[in-house]
């Protein structure tokens, strides 16, 4: 599932080819992307609406439209925006087109149809239980440390929780907790003052070599012009099949489900709790 690094650089790729245009035609081969309002509202609505910003909180992406509306866009597991020429050819797994004037097109790729879009005034209901972006100044170490006061489950959990730290999923976690050296099985709440400070400078430092590198094609990840990222091959942990040798100790990577997630960790680099 594309996360914050992933999102961030969809954001960054789109922003300089729609901001600015008008959305001209709104086609859905699938109407279960639309969450919110009605597919004909939302078709309606977004025909004549100009761009004039694209923002991330957490994996949303948040088109800010002239009307004052949001347009409000969830990848799910295997989404992607595809910028493509007027006119180009479907590809394989579309559900959804936006036409733009200037002769471009947004395709919405989704092979398992699970994205979602919303068209809402205000974006509360959607993004407002997100907890902090962990890229940004007022997530500091201290933040972290209070939050985890007391939290009873695995850290590795709570990573993924978007009510605890918004953009992080599975592969980003597994990294973090790997560069950190601690276990994925600690409880939240064990976490020395060190440890803290040490998960805090990780979930940075992977977060933004991650957008360094343009995101992890790992599954159906792709950038807006159909290009890969390649953050993937900075991995040291995460989608590694069990039985691949740590890269800093040489011991055998070994994988627990987690909330039936897959947890890739070093043994020895992560020593258990
Ligand atoms: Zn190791």
């Amino acid at each position: 599932m594309p996360e914050l690094p992933e999102v961030e650089t969809i954001k960054n790729e789109l922003s300089p080819h729609i901001v600015g245009h008008y959305i001209t035609g709104v086609t859905l081969f699938w109407n279960g992307l639309v969450r919110q309002p009605s597919v004909e509202e939302f078709r309606s609505h977004l025909i004549g609406q100009g761009i004039t910003g694209v923002a991330r909180r957490g994996k949303y992406l948040l088109f800010s439209l002239t009307g004052g509306k949001k347009l409000v866009i969830h990848l799910k597991m295997t989404g992607s925006l595809l910028l493509k020429p007027a006119s180009s050819e479907l590809g394989r797994f579309i559900r959804a087109i936006l036409r733009l004037d200037g002769e471009t097109e947004l395709h919405f790729r989704d092979p398992r149809k699970l994205g979602v879009m919303w068209l809402v005034e205000d974006t509360d209901a959607i993004v407002g239980k997100l907890g902090p972006e962990p890229l940004e100044a007022n997530f500091t170490h201290q933040v972290l440390a209070q939050r985890l006061v007391n939290r009873k489950a695995p850290i590795k959990a709570i990573l993924c929780d978007q009510t605890f730290i918004a953009g992080i999923g599975n592969m980003y976690a597994d990294e973090a907790l790997f560069a950190a050296g601690i276990h994925p099985l600690r409880l939240g709440g064990s976490l020395s003052q060190d440890e803290v400070e040490r998960l805090h400078g990780a979930i940075q430092q992977v977060l933004w070599s991650a957008i360094g590198n343009k995101g992890a094609s790992v599954d159906t990840y792709f950038r807006p012009g159909g290009g890969l990222g390649t953050a993937h091959f900075q991995f040291r942990v995460a989608h590694r099949l069990s039985g691949k040798s740590c890269p800093v100790c040489g011991t055998p990577i070994e994988r627990i489900p987690i909330r039936n997630r897959g947890s890739y960790f070093c043994p020895k680099c992560q020593p258990e709790p």
